[in-house]
């Protein structure tokens, strides 16, 4: 098990929409289980596959630190698409990749997802709140959005400055990362 370095912002493998996953093998199964520990590491809720430069069409999510969520175990989403949505709220997110950047992002209030688990066998999850927040998420890293693209121009100028600091590597995590500049030279 290791902790991986978490790309940052700036970094093109943020913005790669991954090709599903044809199947299950010992390389996936060893990234989600490094992915289950990274994001523990970095006191994440979720993770996807192109945050630790891997292009695995895969994201992770453990909200099981969450009073409300804590039945939870953590899970893999392999190939997951959303299928349904309805309502729309508004909340608070960051990201792992965009370390110290939070905004209000509006995203729909209940989801259904389909995915595909750990054995590759298909599923459906029906999900609210913060745990279908986390999931799309999640999602959009695989199609290659960041939640800052959800917010207004006004919004993105705000952190305008913290986000070229990001950039240039400026910034102290408590996890290991590749900062753009790095990862852009792969
Ligand atoms: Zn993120």
């Amino acid at each position: 098990m290791s902790v991986l370095p978490v790309y940052l912002y700036g970094s093109t493998i943020l913005r790669k929409k991954l090709p599903p996953v044809k199947e299950i093998d010992d390389t996936l199964i060893k990234l989600i289980i490094d992915m289950f520990e990274t994001m523990r590491v970095a006191n994440g809720i979720g993770l996807a596959a192109n945050q630790v430069g891997r292009t695995e069409r895969v994201l992770v999510v453990d909200v099981s630190e969450i009073e409300e969520l804590k039945e939870i175990a953590p899970f893999a989403l392999i190939n997951p698409e959303v299928i349904e949505r309805e309502g729309g709220c508004s909340m608070e997110e960051g990201c792992l990749s965009i370390p110290d950047v939070r905004d209000e992002v509006e995203r729909a209030e209940f989801i259904k997802v389909r995915y595909r688990d750990v054995n590759f066998e298909e599923c459906e999850l029906e999900a609210g709140g913060l745990l279908a927040r986390v999931i799309m998420h999640e999602i959009d890293h695989l199609d290659g959005v960041l939640f800052l693209d959800h917010l207004t121009k006004d919004k993105l100028a705000d952190h305008k400055m913290e986000l070229k600091e990001i950039k240039r590597g400026n910034i102290e995590t408590d996890y290991p990362v590749v900062p753009s500049a790095e990862a852009n030279k792969k």
